[in-house]
C-alpha cells in the first residue's frame, strides 16, 4: 500500500511515471473488480492518455502540483464529460455526462487522472452499497461485509488500491461512515465549501462532495484539488482555498476538544467506545483538553434527517420522469403510462420508499406537522453545535455504531439500514466539517473509525486534529 502523498513524492521524484501508476491501477481493477464491485465504469483509455499528458509535463518541469499524475476515482453521483453516470439507478442506465462536474474540471485542471465511475448505492440512499442496481459492493477487508455506503465503492477503491484518492458525497453520513468501515480518512467539508455543479442531487440542503484517501494527509490533498468558490453553484461560498496539507503540524497544545454525552450513550458497541475513548486519550497526550458537553437535541436528529432528506428527495427525483434522462418505458400505453412505468420499474426499492416518505411528508395534510416541525428541530440542532463550539475547537464521537456489518444482515430492515448514520447525521444538519479517521480494531480485526467535527469552514483546523491524532494512534 502506498498513500496519495507518498506517490505524489515518488512522481515528483522521478521515481515512477503517472503511466505506470495508472496501468498498475488498471490491472487491478482488471483483476479484482468482478469481485469487489468498487467500479461502475473503467476509463482505461482515456486515463492513461492523461497519464502519458502528465507525465510529459514532468518531463518538460511543468507538473501542475502536488495532484499531477496521481490516479483517482469518482463516485457516479458527479459528472465526468463524455462518461456514463448512472447514481447506480436502472432510470439512469446508459445516460452520458454532458459536461464535468465542477469537482471533476478541478481535478482535471490539477491533472489528476480519472481512472472511472465508482458504484454507490442508488441516488446516494444507503448505508452498505447494497442498494446500487447493478452490483453490491464488497469490503476489500472482509468480503463477507459491507464497505458502508452510500460511497462504497469510493472507500472501497482506496483500499483496494484502485485509486489513491477518491471522491464521493455525503448527505447523512455517506463518506465518513464507508471510511470508518474501511479503516481510512474520509472527509465532509461544510456546506458551501466544495461546488455541487454537476452533482447529482439527493437533498439539496445536506448535499456536499467528500474525499477520501488513506490518511489525513490525503484527504487533505483531495480537498485543496476540488474546494473553492464556483458561481455555478450559488451555495458555494466566496473564500480562498489553503494548501490543506501544508497546514498539518500535528500541534495541538491548548485545543479543547468536546466529549458530548449523547454519543456515549449506554448500549453503545463497547469496542467503538473503546476506542473512541483511547483517541481522547491520544488527544490529550497531544497536549489537547478534553472537555465533556452536551448536545442535547442529538436524539432528534435522525427523524429530523428522515424527513427533510426525503422531501427533498421525492423533489429532486421527479426530474427522472422517462422524458429527459435514460431509458422511456410503456411508450405505447400513453403519457401517463410512461411515468407510471419509467419509475415504478427502474426506481428501486429504497428510493421508491424515500419518495413515498417525502411526498407524504409534503403533502397539505401533513407539511406543518412534519416538514416544518423538522425544519424547526433541524434549527436547534445547528444551535446546539454553535453553542459547543464557543467551548470547543473540535467535538469527537463515534462516526459509526459498529464495525462493517455483514452484508444481508440489514437489507429487510430499513431501519437498522437507517441507524448506521445515527453519529454521522447530526453534523449534515449542522452543516458542519466532519472527519472519520481509522481509531483501531475490533477483536475481528475489523477497522473503527472515529470522527472529529469542526466548525464551518474549519477544515483546516479539522484536519490538523485528526492528523495529530493519526500521527498518536498509529492505527
Ligand atoms: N445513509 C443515509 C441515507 O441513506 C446517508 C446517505 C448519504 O449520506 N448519501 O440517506
Amino acid at each position: 500500500m502506498k498513500t496519495l502523498s507518498q506517490i505524489s513524492l515518488a512522481l515528483n521524484k522521478g521515481e515512477v511515471s503517472s503511466v505506470e501508476l495508472t496501468k498498475a491501477c488498471l490491472a487491478r481493477i482488471e483483476q479484482k473488480n468482478a469481485e469487489l464491485g468498487c467500479y461502475l465504469h473503467v476509463a482505461s483509455a482515456s486515463a492513461l492518455q492523461t497519464a502519458e499528458q502528465s507525465d510529459q509535463r514532468r518531463r518538460q518541469g511543468q507538473a501542475l502540483g502536488e495532484l499531477d499524475g496521481v490516479p483517482v476515482g469518482i463516485k457516479d453521483m458527479i459528472f465526468c464529460a463524455g462518461m456514463p453516470v448512472t447514481a447506480a439507478s436502472k432510470i439512469l442506465e446508459g445516460y452520458q455526462a454532458p459536461y464535468d462536474a465542477t469537482v471533476t474540471r478541478n481535478l482535471k485542471r490539477a491533472g489528476a487522472v480519472i481512472l472511472g465511475k465508482l458504484n454507490q448505492d442508488e441516488f446516494a440512499m444507503g448505508s452498505s452499497g447494497e442498494n446500487s442496481a447493478y452490483q453490491v459492493c464488497k469490503n476489500p477487508i472482509d468480503l463477507t461485509r459491507a464497505p458502508g455506503g452510500s460511497s462504497s465503492g469510493s472507500a472501497a477503491a482506496v483500499v483496494a488500491d484502485m485509486g489513491y484518492g477518491t471522491l464521493g458525497t455525503d448527505t447523512g453520513g455517506s463518506v465518513r461512515q464507508p471510511a470508518s468501515f474501511c479503516g481510512i480518512a474520509g472527509l465532509k467539508p461544510t456546506y458551501g465549501r466544495v461546488s455541487r455543479y454537476g452533482v447529482i442531487a439527493y437533498a439539496s440542503s445536506l448535499d456536499q462532495v467528500g474525499v477520501f484517501g488513506h490518511g489525513v494527509k490525503d484527504a487533505a490533498m483531495m480537498l485543496s484539488g476540488i474546494a473553492g468558490y464556483d458561481e455555478r453553484d450559488s451555495t458555494s461560498v466566496n473564500m480562498p482555498v489553503p494548501n490543506y496539507a501544508g497546514l498539518l503540524t500535528g500541534e495541538l497544545k491548548g485545543k479543547k476538544i468536546g466529549i458530548p454525552k449523547e454519543y456515549f450513550i449506554e448500549g453503545l458497541n463497547p469496542e467503538v467506545k473503546a476506542c473512541v475513548e483511547n483517541a481522547v486519550k491520544a488527544l490529550e497526550s497531544r497536549g489537547a483538553q478534553a472537555i465533556p458537553l452536551s448536545l442535547p437535541y442529538t436524539k432528534e436528529a435522525l427523524a429530523t434527517y428522515y424527513i427533510i432528506a426525503t422531501a427533498e428527495a421525492s423533489s429532486n427525483l421527479s426530474r427522472y420522469d422517462g422524458i429527459r434522462y435514460g431509458p422511456r418505458l410503456g411508450e405505447e400505453h400513453g403519457l401517463k403510462a410512461v411515468y407510471e412505468e419509467t419509475r415504478g420499474q427502474l426506481f428501486g426499492t429504497e428510493v421508491k420508499r424515500r419518495i413515498l416518505l417525502g411526498s407524504y411528508v409534503l403533502s397539505a395534510g401533513y407539511y406543518d406537522a412534519y416538514y416544518v416541525r423538522a425544519q424547526k428541530v433541524r434549527s436547534l440542532i445547528a444551535q446546539d453545535f454553535r453553542k459547543a463550539f464557543e467551548r470547543v475547537d473540535a467535538i469527537i464521537c463515534p462516526t459509526a455504531p459498529t464495525p462493517a456489518f455483514k452484508l444481508g444482515e440489514k437489507t429487510n430492515n430499513p431501519l437498522e439500514m437507517y441507524l448506521a448514520d445515527i453519529f454521522t447525521i447530526p453534523v449534515n444538519l449542522g452543516g458542519l466539517p466532519g472527519i472519520s479517521v481509522p481509531a483501531g480494531y475490533s477483536k475481528d480485526q475489523l477497522p473503527i473509525g472515529a470522527q472529529l467535527i469542526g466548525k464551518p469552514f474549519g477544515e483546516a483546523e479539522l484536519l490538523n486534529t485528526a492528523y495529530a491524532l493519526e500521527k498518536e494512534l498509529n492505527v
